[in-house]
């Protein structure tokens, strides 16, 4: 069996703060360690449950966060930012089943511990009137090749957001958010521990758990945190602008939505550059 492994890192354990997971942070060493160390375990419970092939998706930022040589060395290893389809780069119909490490809460979450959906820009993000935060918008990304999201460790939020999409997910929280940076969490072997256990479990559930498919077209909603940046979005050809600081956009199926959606992102940056508002 191939499984993908779409690695983040703000929800991984023993994080309370983006400065930790900023390649120039101080501590930011000793959280690639601790995080590519949940991504091995996360490896061995797979293999201990049937699965032969894997590809890692390192996700979080500018995709050079784990420690690669650390890894068993039959795994392949998406780095960087090169890819189109953002935090599930890799992914095809090739796969049976899709695990998410490390992942966060969506922005908004209370008490989620560094709540955000993408890019800080985004207040809110629907996919056909669901809001959604990362585990649902990489979740409907496999969906799209028809691979299921087996296994989610992470801000214990984070997890509940995957089970109300796809209740029969296996979810490993390592921790809870008490605040937005805040967290009550697992020792690090800890988290190991269980998310070796949970990987075993959920490749036992392949061929039960359904992959979360997206009806198509793909009503993408976008809600912003500053109203010049849905200004600048709403120029796009077919996006429509819904009010001050949210636009919709029609697309045909989930891999269209994302990309848009990666657009919009980069032009609301630039947009957030002209002033405050
Ligand atoms: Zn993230």
């Amino acid at each position: 069996m191939r499984v993908h492994i779409t690695v983040d890192m703000e929800g991984m354990a023993g994080m309370a703060h983006e400065d930790q997971a900023d390649m120039k942070g101080l501590d930011f060493p000793r959280m690639r360690e601790l995080l590519t160390n949940e991504v091995q375990a996360a490896i061995e419970g797979a293999k201990a449950g049937g699965a032969k092939e894997f590809v890692v998706c390192d996700a979080h930022d500018t995709g050079r966060n784990l420690i690669y040589e650390k890894l068993d060395k039959d795994v392949t290893i998406i780095e960087g930012t090169a890819y189109g389809e953002g935090m599930m780069g890799g992914i095809s119909a090739d796969f049976d089943a899709a695990f998410q490490i490390g992942y966060h809460s969506m922005r908004d979450t209370h008490a989620g511990t560094i709540g955000h959906t993408y890019s800080y820009d985004i207040a809110e993000l629907y996919l056909n009137d669901i809001k959604m935060g990362e585990s649902g918008l990489a979740s409907a990304i496999a969906g799209h090749f028809n691979v299921p999201v087996v296994l989610v460790s992470g801000d214990a939020h984070a997890v509940r957001e995957a089970q109300s999409l796809m209740k029969d997910v296996v979810g490993v929280p390592t921790k809870e958010g008490v605040g937005v940076y805040g967290a009550k969490s697992l020792t690090p072997d800890r988290a190991c521990e269980l998310i070796r256990e949970g990987a075993t479990k959920a490749m036992g559930k392949v061929a039960t758990i359904s992959p979360y498919v997206v009806n198509r077209p793909v009503k993408l909603g976008v809600v912003f945190t500053r109203t010049i940046m849905a200004q600048y979005v709403s120029q796009m050809p077919l996006v429509e602008r819904t009010n001050g600081e949210s636009v919709v956009y029609e697309a045909k199926d989930m891999i269209e939505a994302f990309r848009v959606f990666e657009a919009m992102m980069m032009i609301a940056s630039s947009a957030g550059r002209e002033g405050y508002l």
